[in-house]
This record gives structure tokens, C-alpha cells and sequence, in this order.
């Protein structure tokens, strides 16, 4: 089989895995809050938790495109799963791959690989969220190790984790670091009452005098925002975009779906010029978010440095589309959409935190319009 067959032929497989062990359960996991372990092993022992990763490390080396299909596929069927692989294996472990040092790499990507460490990311505060700049836990530097006080909120898995990399500031300069669950002074906290992401064990992280180790810094003491944040964000908004594109997905087959099956004024739904124009949408909506997710990861995968700004227009154009077209799916289903036999009352939830994480899209907007002033000013010619 040649490269791309390889590759297509784990993204197939992983679908069907979707279809398979994880779909048929998904308003289950939300009733009990969580996915269970076996899952995770199961996505372990096929791979799923280090698809990104190297062999070296036991992972798949899917390049960004198939990794970017593949989490598609997850995010079509189940966002909690989904989860997993946006804050384990690309924020935590791909920023690891990045940055990490050798002995940092040998140690977690096998474990992380494996499921046997589950990773999160600690960066939002109860006080910060957009302005991460102005995070308040702070580390300080001890004879043989770095203390870390403070705590971070909103930590998708938090409460499952083995590690974290946690962001602490020190006199307006930030660092990464690794801080294991069993260090003395970490205490975790589950967020209850949720919306959306009912079953990610989204907790909060309680840091008091938690000492680490000084091997356990990723990339440069005080350089934390210029490489660590940054190049995690990156890998996180990449997977949120393809999220983006698998959820609108879901939503758009059911919304075809139903409108092919229910019938009002002696007709189905689908013949009526007002169905059809959303369905028209939200194909168009969907068919552009993937060209651009695709051209993002093409991009990615020629490591060409303006990949950044097309994955974060990736992010924030298909959180749009996604958020638009589980509206609509909704619509179309009537009352019917608002119970949990259809899956449009959790694609319609869930799709609104797309807007919100890895950067909310006014953050994004924000980012965009400074290329599109730096980029598309057209300076006076001379004559
Ligand atoms: C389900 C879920 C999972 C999460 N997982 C993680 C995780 O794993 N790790 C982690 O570190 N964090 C996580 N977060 C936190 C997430 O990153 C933050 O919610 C996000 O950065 C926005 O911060 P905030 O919620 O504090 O909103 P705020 O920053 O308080 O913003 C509130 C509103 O104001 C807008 N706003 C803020 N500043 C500006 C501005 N300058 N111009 C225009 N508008 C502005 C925002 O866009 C937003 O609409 C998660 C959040 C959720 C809901």
C-alpha cells in the first residue's frame, strides 16, 4: 500500500471504531458523567490516544491532513472522545513531542500512548480566561526544585489526568511545566452542573506549594507564552476546527435525515423550499470549513509557517458553521429535537463551545483582522 492508502485505511478504521464501540453510547456517557477507562484502553490499544505520535513512541505518524480526518471522525460521533484527543494527544502530547526534552519525551509519549498516563492542560484560571497573559499562579525557584501556588479552572480531563502541563508566572514571565498527580499539593476538583462536556471530567486544579522537579520545565524557564502556549493553542485550535467540521457533519445527516422521514401538509419535510434552503447551507458551510481545514493542514504538513493563521481562520469559521448548522438541525426537527432520542439537542449544545475554547472567536477575530490590516494594505504606488 502506498502513503496515503495507509493512511486513509486508519482513518476508515477509526470510523468505523466510532460507529462501533463508541456511538451507540454516547447519552450514556453523559448521563454518568463520564467515558469509562475501558474506552480509553480500547483507544489505546488501537493507537487512537497517540495518532500524531512517531512509532518510536506508539503512536500511528498520521500526518496533519489524516489527523485532521481522523479527529473529524471522532468529533462526528462523540465530542467527549473527541476531547480526549484535542487535550491529550494534541495539547499535551504533541506540544510534548515539540518541545519536551528527550528524557521528557521517552518518559510520557509511551505512557500517554498507552493510556496509562492521561494528559491535560492547565492554562484558564477562575479569574483568567482571554487575557491568559495576566495568569495569577505563580512558581518560585527552591534550591533543587520550582514551587507552584495558584489554581486553573475549566481543565478538560483534569479530573482523570496523571499529568498536566500547567502555565505559572513569575514577575510577568511565564513557564510550562510538567506536574504530575501524585506531587504533594495537587488536588483536583470536578465542575458539576455542565451544559456541554458533561462527560470530560472538565475540573478544577488546586496547585498549593506543589514542588517540581526542575526537569520537568517544557522548553524555556520564562519563555512559556512564546513557545509552549503558543505551539499547544496551535495543535488544540487544529483539532477544534476539524472538530468543528465532524459535528456540523452529524447535524447536517440528521437534519437530512429527518426531513426524508417526517411528514406535515401530506408531504415530507425535504420538499419544502424552506427545508431545502437550510440543507443547501449547511452542505455549502460544510463543504467550504473542510476545504479549509484541509488547506490548513496541508499546510501543517509542509510546515509552512502561515499553517498558523489558516488554522485559527480553520477555528473560527467552522465553530461558526458548526454552531449554525445544529441550529437549523434543531429547526428541522420541531419539538422532536429537543429530546435525547435525536441527537440534535446535544450537537446543538455542544457546538456552541467551539466558539468559546482554545480562544473564544472574538480572540480569533482579533488575531485574523491583525493579518488581514498587516497583509491586505495597499500602500500608495509610486508613480
Ligand atoms: C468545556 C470547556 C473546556 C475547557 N477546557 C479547557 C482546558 O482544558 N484548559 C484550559 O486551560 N482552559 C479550558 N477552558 C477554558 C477556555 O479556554 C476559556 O473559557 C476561554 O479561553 C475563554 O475564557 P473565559 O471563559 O474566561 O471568558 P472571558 O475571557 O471572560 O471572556 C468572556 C467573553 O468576553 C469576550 N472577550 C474577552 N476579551 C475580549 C476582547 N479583548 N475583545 C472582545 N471580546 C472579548 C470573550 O470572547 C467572551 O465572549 C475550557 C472551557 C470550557 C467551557
Amino acid at each position: 500500500m502506498n502513503y496515503d492508502k495507509i493512511q486513509a485505511a486508519i482513518v476508515e478504521e477509526a470510523e468505523a471504531f466510532v460507529n462501533d464501540e463508541i456511538r451507540p453510547y454516547v447519552n450514556e456517557f453523559e448521563e454518568k458523567g463520564g467515558i469509562p477507562r475501558e474506552l480509553i484502553s480500547k483507544m489505546a490499544a488501537k493507537g487512537y490516544l497517540a495518532a500524531p505520535f512517531p512509532k518510536q513512541y506508539g503512536g500511528l505518524e498520521l500526518d496533519p491532513v489524516y489527523y485532521g480526518l481522523f479527529t473529524e471522525a471522532f468529533g462526528k460521533g462523540c465530542v467527549a472522545t473527541r476531547s480526549l484527543l484535542t487535550v491529550h494527544s494534541s495539547l499535551v502530547g504533541e506540544t510534548i513531542l515539540r518541545l519536551g526534552t528527550a528524557d521528557q519525551k521517552n518518559k510520557w509519549l509511551p505512557l500517554m500512548a498507552r493510556g496509562e498516563a492521561i494528559g491535560a492542560f492547565g492554562l484558564s484560571e477562575p479569574d483568567i480566561g482571554s487575557d491568559a497573559k495576566g495568569i495569577k499562579t505563580t512558581w518560585h525557584e527552591e534550591d533543587d526544585c520550582y514551587v507552584i501556588n495558584g489554581a486553573k479552572k475549566w481543565i478538560t480531563f483534569g479530573h482523570l489526568a496523571d499529568v498536566f502541563i500547567i502555565i505559572a508566572a513569575n514577575n510577568g514571565r511565564s513557564t510550562a511545566f510538567l506536574v504530575e498527580r501524585s506531587f504533594q499539593g495537587l488536588e483536583t476538583k470536578r465542575i458539576e452542573g455542565l451544559m456541554v462536556a458533561r462527560a470530560t471530567y472538565l475540573a478544577e486544579i488546586y496547585l498549593n506549594n506543589v514542588r517540581v522537579p526542575k526537569e520537568n520545565v517544557i522548553g524555556k524557564l520564562n519563555f512559556g507564552f512564546e513557545y509552549v502556549v503558543s505551539t499547544a493553542l496551535d495543535f488544540g485550535r487544529y483539532s477544534i476546527a476539524w472538530a468543528g467540521v465532524g459535528l456540523a457533519q452529524e447535524a447536517l445527516e440528521a437534519m437530512v435525515t429527518y426531513s426524508r422521514n417526517r411528514s406535515q401538509f401530506d408531504q415530507k419535510l425535504r420538499n419544502f423550499q424552506l427545508i431545502r434552503g437550510m440543507i443547501g447551507d449547511a452542505v455549502t458551510k460544510i463543504h467550504a470549513a473542510r476545504a479549509l481545514c484541509l488547506r490548513a493542514g496541508q499546510l501543517r504538513r509542509d510546515k509552512d509557517p502561515e499553517s498558523i493563521i489558516e488554522t485559527t481562520t480553520s477555528k473560527y469559521f467552522t465553530s461558526k458553521v458548526a454552531v449554525e448548522v445544529a441550529n437549523d438541525a434543531l429547526q428541522v426537527h420541531g419539538a422532536n429535537g429537543f429530546t435525547n432520542q435525536y441527537p440534535v439537542e446535544r450537537l446543538y449544545r455542544e457546538a456552541k463551545v467551539l466558539e468559546v475554547i482554545e480562544g473564544s472567536s472574538q480572540m480569533q477575530q482579533e488575531i485574523i483582522s491583525n493579518y488581514g490590516l498587516q497583509h491586505y494594505y495597499i500602500r500608495n504606488k509610486k508613480k
